[in-house]
């Protein structure tokens, strides 16, 4: 049995990510003119500790980075790329890309909340002229079943209980007219499977391999297209919470009501790759935020974030970079030549 309070604490690790991330763009280690119009007004004035700015913009960066990179891959391969957000919350990835030198590589943009998440969201997108004017003429945007679901050509926004089973939740409300099984697809995971158990993060990813895998070994009798299709996926996520500090981080969050069915607390960095090596995925890598902010930000970035504001517990910042990890994996289908053979 679920309570509404559990579930309550689990939508309200949005507002603090939010948060977070006003903090870290008003103290000018990030950019984002979006966020301040997903936070209401009266919550503005909170500044986060330097500790949670850095964490928040070594992970912003990073998944930056990585996203970028798959929007890149259209280039190389002349097909437009497809994001789907998974427990996307406030998330601004879609206004920043779609204001960026990228934006042309994107074919469509889909996010998927809890119904009240969802819900608030499309009320501030329709509320802030900055965010609706960046998806497209007023008359192009469409809010529908009861206010939780917002389209725009490029973007879909959707709500979803992703802990029930997908054939019923995913397949009500992607369909081939926002998420075309045949193009390069992104599957984002930022902070979100650690509310799940690991079955249904499992089913979650199983879900859009079958959708694609569908299409890919259809292909060949329809003749649409012998391109076969390709998921990445990205997953941000805690890890490592068997030792003395994970429990402290466990332990936070648990005295939120927040559970957390996802922790597994002997998870190690070795094992995050099984996320997607599970269902067919290669290319697989699992790198923490503190060898990511060690070894992958320009020194210049570093340089520069470290004069915005003075950070006394260092010691406790590569702790708490230590916890996380990002993972990203890829899955190529087969094109349509080797759906033949295999039959
Ligand atoms: N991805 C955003 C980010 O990184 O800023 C939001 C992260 S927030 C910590 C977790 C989000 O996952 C919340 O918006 C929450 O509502 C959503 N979420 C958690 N469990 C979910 C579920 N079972 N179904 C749909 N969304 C879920």
């Amino acid at each position: 049995e679920r309570s509404q309070d559990a579930d309550a604490a689990i939508r309200q690790t949005d507002s603090d990510a939010a948060l977070a991330r006003l903090s870290a763009v008003k103290k000018g280690y990030l950019q984002d003119p979006f966020i301040q119009h997903l936070v209401p007004r009266a919550r503005q004035t909170h500044a986060g500790p330097p500790l949670i700015n850095i964490g928040t913009y070594v992970r912003s960066e990073s998944i930056d980075r990585l996203v970028e990179q798959w929007l890149d891959l259209s280039k190389h391969d002349r097909r437009l790329c497809q994001i789907v957000s998974l427990g996307a919350g406030s998330d601004t990835r879609f206004w920043k890309i779609s204001t960026g030198s990228r934006k042309d590589s994107l074919a469509s943009y889909i996010e998927i909340d809890f119904p009240d998440v969802t819900t608030k969201k499309a009320m501030a997108i329709r509320k802030s002229k900055a965010l609706g004017e960046v998806l497209g003429p007023p008359e192009s945007i469409r809010v529908s079943h009861g206010g939780t679901t917002l389209d725009a050509p490029k973007y879909h926004l959707r709500p979803a209980d992703l802990r029930l089973p997908p054939t019923e939740v995913l397949s009500s409300c992607l369909n081939s007219d926002i998420l075309n099984p045949t193009l390069p697809t992104l599957l984002l995971f930022e902070c979100v499977l650690v509310y799940m158990t690991p079955n249904a993060s499992a089913a979650v990813i199983q879900w859009f391999v079958d959708y694609f895998e569908c299409a890919a070994s259809t292909q060949g009798t329809s003749g649409a297209s012998d391109r076969p299709g390709i998921l990445g996926g990205i997953v941000y996520e805690m890890f490592g919470l068997g030792d003395a500090f994970g429990q402290v981080m466990m332990n936070n969050l648990r005295a939120r009501n927040v559970t957390l069915p996802g922790a597994t607390p002997y998870h190690s960095l070795s094992t995050l790759p099984s996320r997607f090596l599970n269902h067919g995925f290669t290319s697989t890598a699992a790198l923490t935020l503190r060898h990511i902010r060690r070894d992958y930000l320009p020194g210049s970035e570093l340089e520069r974030i470290s004069s915005l504001e003075m950070l006394d517990e260092v010691e406790e910042l590569e702790l708490v970079l230590e916890h996380y990890a990002i993972t990203s994996g890829i899955k190529l289908f087969g094109s349509c030549d080797d759906a033949t053979k295999a039959r």
